[in-house]
């Protein structure tokens, strides 16, 4: 497993959002492919699926990564990013496969 002691446990999860907080909605390239991300507007978070890295989430207001891959949360610790790993079936809630 990667480490995790960057991991910043306050972290609020995807959704959490409370209602009015204004959440960056633009487009925004991808860390690990600079492919574009798109925005899950129920989640609040943007989403990249390129298949080389499997599904990546970013949620802004916690600069927070989610994903279900290990190669990716590999990368995410290299690039000293917090990142949570994630259950496939969160990321199903977002409406993809991880
Ligand atoms: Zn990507």
């Amino acid at each position: 497993m990667p480490k995790k002691e960057d991991v910043n446990d306050s972290c609020a999860p995807p959704g959490s959002v409370p209602a009015g907080v204004a959440v960056d909605e633009g487009e925004r390239a991808c860390l690990l492919c600079s492919g574009k991300m798109y925005f899950a507007k129920e989640l609040r978070v943007h989403v990249c699926l390129n298949k080389d890295h499997g599904v990546l989430a970013y949620y802004s207001l916690d600069e927070c990564y989610f994903t279900s891959q290990e190669k990716a949360a590999v990368m995410l610790a290299k690039e000293g990013k917090k990142f949570h790993m994630i259950e496939p079936s969160v990321l199903q809630m977002i409406g993809v496969e991880p």
